[in-house]
């Protein structure tokens, strides 16, 4: 079974980019069901490399690998056992028992994630090739990590674009409970695996939640896009003044409060606003609020490249009224985590928007995704979370 590219379009494989675009395919050699194993040739017949078939999607392949090796079950058991290795040498478990044990192309398995909420998996299955090896897939997490109780959050909407249908519930073991504590840094958040967003909680902004934490005592802080609270909570429990925490889901602001309770933090320092960041910013403007640390974590704007200007217009209106709203000296975190956005685009946007609000800012740190969701060198769209700490001047 095979793929012959059209010529010259091997040239990103040779770079090792697991993706295979529709336009560069000039044949395939026969019908092949959804997320099937099929060669890819160079226009010349040379074996380039091993990978799962899309045919619905626009990506129409992605490399399981790029020697000539069978993709059976023992394949997908060296790169479980490769993940998980990494992750101990990371010791991330020191801090937390809620982390990313599977990030799909970068752990070299496309269209899979698995995240780990101490003794239960959450399997995210994105592609027609994760799909198609799911359920061996399932039965090596179970042998590989002794975990027996595996959680399905097939439902997001990138699977329509491979012909996939949304599938929740679980995939081994039993659960007693949806919800169920973690502990991030000696702090707990219930989360919710089966409705939360994501697999449940953003286990990307570990770090950063904690580096928030770090700088927060003594001060007034803004946590817009709070979700279920993550950096409000950090933030109360290094001795913030006050925190006020803003998101438009009444179900985040509910476990929120719930996370407050959990960890016996002072309730009278909290407010919980239910709304439209974008409304309330102006509103706090109007109202000549101030603040010493902005937090500014919105959803993905841009999930491509084509919705990078509507998106940028987006975030620099948030980040001009987060500029107008801190106090001198005060600190923004502000985030995307729009793959349509790279790095230096997103810097672009924080600039224009300290210049129009006419105030004067430093960076002082660039922040990305914890290390338990690595970059592939040859997939930079693996790192999608993009961050900045800026000091007002
Ligand atoms: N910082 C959080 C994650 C934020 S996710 C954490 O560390 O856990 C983004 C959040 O933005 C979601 O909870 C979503 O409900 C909320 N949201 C999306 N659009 C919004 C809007 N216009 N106004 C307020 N909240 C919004």
């Amino acid at each position: 079974m095979s793929i012959t590219l059209n010529p010259n379009r091997e040239k990103s494989l040779l770079r090792r980019h697991p993706w295979i675009f529709a336009s560069a395919i000039r044949h395939v050699d026969e019908t092949h069901a959804s997320g099937s194993t099929v060669d890819l040739l160079s226009s010349e017949g040379q074996f380039l490399a091993r990978a799962s078939y899309s045919p619905n999607s626009q990506i129409r392949a992605r490399v399981w690998t790029f020697n000539d090796e069978p993709v059976d079950k023992e394949f997908f058991r060296k790169r479980i056992r490769a993940a998980i290795e990494v992750r101990q040498q990371l010791k991330v478990d020191s801090h937390s028992n809620a982390y990313r044990l599977l990030h799909a192309e970068s752990d070299g398995i496309p269209g899979l994630i698995v995240d780990r909420y101490e003794n239960v998996l959450v399997l995210q299955s994105l592609t027609a090739g994760s799909e198609f090896w799911k359920e061996t897939i399932a039965d090596l997490l179970v042998e590989e990590t002794g975990v027996t109780t595996i959680y399905e959050r097939s439902d997001a909407d990138v699977r329509e674009l491979e012909g996939l249908q949304p599938i929740t519930g679980i995939l081994r073991g039993t659960l007693s409970s949806f919800i169920f504590p973690i502990t991030e840094y000696n702090l707990k958040f219930n989360v919710d695996i089966a409705h939360g967003h994501k697999t449940g909680f953003y286990l990307d902004q570990r770090e950063n939640r904690h580096g928030v934490g770090e700088l927060s005592k003594d001060r007034d802080v803004l946590n817009c896009f709070c979700y279920t609270g993550g950096f409000s909570i950090h933030a109360l429990a290094n001795g913030a003044k006050s925190v006020l925490s803003v998101d438009s889901s009444a179900d985040a602001l509910a476990l929120l409060e719930e996370n407050i309770a959990l960890n016996h933090l002072p309730a009278d320092r909290h407010t919980s606003l239910e709304g439209d960041v974008f409304q309330l910013l102006r509103k706090f403007r109007d109202a000549n609020r101030s603040f010493d640390l902005i937090v500014l974590d919105p959803p993905k704007f841009a999930p491509t490249a084509a919705h990078a200007e509507k998106a940028s217009r987006a975030y620099k209106d948030i980040n001009l009224l987060a500029f107008k709203l801190l106090r001198h000296g005060g600190l923004l975190f502000t985030y995307s985590c729009s793959g349509g956005i790279d790095a230096a685009l997103f810097q672009k946007i924080v600039a224009s928007a300290a210049l129009d609000a006419g105030v004067d800012a430093t960076i002082i740190e660039h922040l990305s995704q914890g290390s338990d969701h690595p970059v592939s060198l040859h997939f930079p769209e693996g790192m999608y979370l993009k961050g900045l700490v800026c000091v007002k001047g």
